[in-house]
């Protein structure tokens, strides 16, 4: 019988690479929710209302029904990618540039209104292994699975770093760093459901675990 999972916590704990080979294994269908936040957020700073000098958050909210997010399958990379207006956005999304700013377009009820009734939408198919926030909290409260990721700070600053290094951003450690702890902190001090653990979820440190032996405990909580 197929389950919801709920993948929750902070910033670069590898809740996607942990989500996505779940729902792998499980013949699932994987959500990145954090895609979604992303792209609105492209979609906000392309249209100048967020920005260094500041943000417009009326103009955003008014414009919203015009960003139209899709997630279209890649039978070649076997997952999702994103849409922002019939364009792909999966590799924009993911600079630091836009990571600078989602924490900020990610706290305005408006846009977490739009998405997360996205998110329930797509939830209503069973077989669903979702990554985000407030997954466990607001969106699945139901989830049958809860997984809550945690690592140092330092360590998902580093792994992130690498990634980005890989996908040739000239980017610096200490500013990946920065990025990390800022959005750790919007993200659970935020008015609107906030970052934090659902009561049954299962808390899940990674900072000395491989890439296996998380995938080997997730895997079988889920099969429980
Ligand atoms: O998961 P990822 O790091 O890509 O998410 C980017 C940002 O999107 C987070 O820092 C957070 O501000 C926001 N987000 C959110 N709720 C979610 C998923 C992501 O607020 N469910």
């Amino acid at each position: 019988q197929k389950i919801t999972i709920a993948v929750d916590g902070y910033s670069s704990t590898g809740k996607s690479t942990i989500a996505k080979q779940l729902a792998k294994a499980l013949e699932y269908i994987y959500v990145d929710t954090g895609a979604m936040y992303r792209a609105v957020t492209l979609f906000a700073m392309r249209n100048g209302f967020i920005g260094a000098d500041g943000q417009n958050t009326s103009a955003l909210v008014q414009l919203l029904p015009k960003a139209h997010l899709k997630f279209k399958y890649n039978e070649e990379m076997g997952y999702s990618e994103m849409y922002l207006n019939g364009e792909n956005v999966e590799k924009e999304i993911r600079s630091l540039a836009v990571s600078q700013q989602v924490s900020k377009v990610s706290a305005i009820e408006e846009v977490r209104y739009k998405l997360v009734d996205m998110q329930k939408e797509i939830g209503k198919e069973k077989g669903i292994v979702m990554d985000g926030r407030d997954i466990g909290t607001v969106v699945f409260p139901d989830a049958e699975l809860k997984i809550f990721m945690t690592a140092s700070p330092e360590t998902r600053a580093f792994r992130r770093y690498k990634e980005l290094l890989g996908k040739g951003e000239k980017v610096s450690y200490s500013e990946v760093l920065k990025n990390v702890q800022e959005r750790d902190y919007l993200d659970s001090h935020r008015e609107f459901s906030p970052l934090r653990r659902a009561a049954d979820a299962i808390k899940f440190d990674n900072s000395d675990m491989g890439l296996e032996e998380q995938f080997e405990r997730i895997y079988n909580y889920a099969l429980r």
